[in-house]
């Protein structure tokens, strides 16, 4: 069954396919060729042996149809002699008639007579031939014709003549039908090799006898075939048959005065490849056979590879996910056997690297998380000893260059973590100094006091990771153990990342413990500031009224009367007096906003007359040459805001294009829209730097800080405007180009 299910699925991995290429190629291969080229030779082999025994064999049938014409010949001499007993004397016929073997070599039998008269005593020659001058001259040699005699509807007939006195031949011939079947061979006397067909040519090709059914034609086509030599072969088809011939050219003229008859064997190439038919049926089988067992081959093969490699694969996968715990199983006693444990091995590797890779990342979290020396510790205590195997573990803070606290952790007793103050030598911190990786203990050496801890809970060799900040030693952490230890790089190096991570997280810590009581002292700073503002201010602001009044009832002749020259000083005290009334009032302002005093009183305003009396109280002749112009439609509707500071963010905005024109206008201008009011005041004045226009807004924030500016302020009246603004829920925009002058926009939203 899981083969069943391998095999349907095994061809999809590259490997398998190449492997089953592979043994297919290696396997069919050799076999085909080899099959093909002894096919080949076989078949050759076969042909060529066929083709010598046909030629063996028809040499063997030429020379046994020789050997009966002599056999014939002999006869027909003894029934010769026999029968003739002199000139003119009748034939002497044995009373016994004819020997059996006579009848059989022989259809008929007839001396003929002087006369021609015949005197048959075995059959009847019809039509008995009259020979030829030729042969009469031949018999007269002794010696027997052979001559072919063709009949109508007749085979052809065989005669054999021989005088019956080769002396005097004309004294009578004897002349016998040769019986076909002896002379060919054939019939009961057959002696042609088996398989073998035979056929006999007269010199002009015509068939005398042929074994194959259709004779004629393929007879005559034989001759095409038969050259002029003895002997040869040929190959031969007819209908749709191959042949291989072979044949053998007997001479016959001197003894039988008939031209050579050849003598010609085939056999069917069927036949003779019979075998081969056989091979060629049995070797596709064959390679079926093969091709089942290299299939089943390479199945088992490719399964012994695939298998281990699914699971290395499968193993791989698990790793990407980091399960490092599960092992590759592989039991195939070979290479892959030793790849799955170095496999093994390596995710053993890796799932203790990962796991201190965790725990240094938690520890790291821990420490940067924790913005306390005394957590910072404890988490290093608490999880150290999960990345570095030690007995005990020791932090010593350092709080002077002499002294420190030890935090100290012991293997078995985790939870418990022990204070204790430990001392250090200046030799101590040198050689820290000096060792600034690492620096390690063993127990012959002596035990320095900071170590004492350690000592007296049992370890006799330390490693000591000294912690440095701003080139001072701030803590160290230390190892305790109580047989020495066997430590590599990668502890080493371990051990060093988690110190620099301490270093970090308690520099972070005393840097934030720095600057949380800085930002603690910088308020109450502030604070010590903004009172003294106020305090300062609110005294100040009353004894400068009471100036401001008395000077004024000065002028006016209250005391007795002033002359021009005091009238001008006393008009430059009240001046000046009011510029301080003015600044004091804006430091308190600024106060007031600052501690978040200042609350929004909102009323229903009248814009027109609210915009009526701002523009009174710029009714009074200015000293420059500055025009203002007051651009706001008649029908303003009713604005329910804080008038007061409405009127402050206004005034601020004036007196500032006042102070900052030297000529030309400040355009104050109002507009209505559904969403609100839009005051604008513009000036023709020296303008904002670009890279100044985000600072203006803030306190005590001036372009030209300079002393020798010639522009009065402290630089708060923005501060108030902008601050004003948003407590009125509006908005502020200023655009400006140095020279040109500036614009200030305040949107204040309807309600
Ligand atoms: P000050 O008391 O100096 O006027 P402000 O807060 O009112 O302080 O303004 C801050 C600074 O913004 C000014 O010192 C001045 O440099 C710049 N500034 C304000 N308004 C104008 C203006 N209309 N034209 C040019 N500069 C201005």
């Amino acid at each position: 069954m899981q083969i069943m299910k391998f095999d349907a699925t095994f061809l999809r991995s590259k490997v398998a396919r190449r492997i089953f290429l592979l043994f297919i190629v290696c396997a069919l291969l050799p076999i085909t060729a080899l099959a093909i080229i002894s096919f080949i030779q076989v078949t050759e082999q076969i042909n060529e042996q066929s083709q010598r025994r046909l030629r063996q064999a028809s040499k063997a049938v030429a020379m046994s149809i020789y050997e009966r014409l002599m056999f014939l010949d002999a006869d027909m001499k003894m029934v010769a002699s026999n029968l003739y007993t002199g000139s003119g004397a009748p034939f002497n016929l044995p009373p016994e008639g004819l020997t059996e073997e006579l009848k059989q070599r022989f259809k008929t039998l007839a001396p003929i007579g002087e006369a021609g008269k015949s005197v048959p005593f075995l059959g009847r020659i019809e039509d008995p031939p009259e020979p030829t001058p030729a042969e009469k001259r031949h018999m007269s040699s002794g010696k027997a014709v052979v001559s072919v005699q063709q009949r109508q509807d007749l085979p052809l007939g065989i005669i054999m003549s021989r005088a019956l006195d080769p002396q005097h031949p004309e004294r009578g011939i004897l002349l016998g039908e040769i019986n076909p079947t002896y002379l060919w061979g054939l019939g009961d006397q057959d002696t042609l090799p088996p398989l073998t067909e035979l056929c006999v040519l007269d010199r002009s090709y015509k068939v005398l006898i042929c074994s194959l059914p259709g004779a004629t034609s393929f007879a005559a086509q034989i001759g095409l075939h038969v050259s002029e030599s003895s002997s040869g072969r040929f190959e031969w088809s007819h209908q749709d048959k191959e042949y291989l011939g072979s044949y053998w050219s007997l001479p016959l003229k001197f003894n039988f005065f008939v031209p050579q008859w050849t003598v010609v064997l085939f056999e069917s190439k069927a036949d003779i490849l019979a075998p081969m038919v056989h091979f060629k049926r049995i070797f596709p089988l064959v390679i079926i056979l093969f091709l089942g067992l290299v299939l089943l081959l390479s199945l088992r093969q490719i399964r012994r590879i695939l298998v281990p490699l699914e699971k290395l694969q499968e193993g791989t996968r698990r790793i990407a996910v980091r399960d490092f715990v599960s092992r590759v199983a592989v039991s195939s006693g070979d290479e892959f056997e030793e790849l799955a444990n170095s496999f093994n091995i390596m995710a053993d590797r890796l799932d203790r690297q990962f796991n201190t890779l965790a725990t240094m990342a938690d520890i790291d979290r821990a420490i940067l998380s924790v913005l306390d020396t005394e957590k910072i510790v404890r988490t290093v205590l608490n999880r150290m000893r999960d990345v570095l195997l030690c007995d005990a573990i020791a932090v010593t803070v350092i709080d002077s260059d002499d002294r420190g606290r030890a935090y100290i952790s012991e293997e078995g007793r985790r939870s418990e973590i022990a204070l204790e103050r430990v001392a250090l030598t200046p030799r101590d911190i040198e050689k820290l100094h000096e060792n600034r990786q690492s620096l390690f203990i063993s127990p012959n050496q002596s035990v320095p006091d900071y170590l004492a801890p350690l000592a007296w809970r049992g370890s006799s060799s330390f490693l000591n990771l000294p912690i440095f900040f701003n080139e001072s030693l701030r803590a160290i952490i230390s190892l305790g153990y109580v047989d020495p230890p066997l430590l590599n790089e990668e502890t080493l190096l371990h051990a060093r990342q988690i110190a620099d991570q301490v270093a970090i997280g308690i520099s972070n810590a005393q840097l934030y413990q720095q600057i949380g009581q800085q930002a603690v002292d910088l308020e109450r700073a502030n604070k010590v500031k903004d009172e003294f503002l106020g305090v300062m201010s609110h005294e100040l602001r009353t004894p400068l009224t009471v100036i401001e009044g008395y000077t004024g009832m000065i002028l006016d002749g209250g005391y007795g009367e002033v002359n021009q020259e005091q009238a001008r000083a006393l008009e430059h005290v009240m001046s000046r007096t009011n510029d301080l009334v003015v600044l004091v009032s804006s430091i308190l302002e600024a106060t007031r906003i600052a501690t978040g005093a200042v609350r929004v009183v909102s009323e229903e305003i009248d814009l027109r007359h609210f915009l009526e009396e701002l523009k009174l109280g710029y009714n009074l002749p200015l000293k420059k040459e500055i025009a203002i112009v007051w651009d706001y439609p008649a029908d303003l509707p009713v604005l329910k805001t804080d008038g007061g500071k409405l009127k402050q963010i206004l005034d601020n905005l004036i007196s500032n294009a006042i102070k900052f024109t030297d000529k030309g206008n400040v355009t104050v201008s109002a507009r209505h829209f559904p969403w609100g009011m839009e005051f604008k005041v513009s000036d023709t004045g020296i303008g904002i730097p670009a890279e100044t226009l985000p600072l203006i807004f803030e306190k005590f924030r001036q372009v030209d800080s300079s002393n020798v500016r010639p522009y009065e302020g402290v630089g708060l009246g923005l501060y108030i405007v902008e601050k004003f603004t948003d407590l009125l829920r509006g908005k502020i925009e200023v655009k400006s180009e140095p020279g040109k002058g500036s614009t200030f926009s305040v949107t204040i939203p309807k309600s």
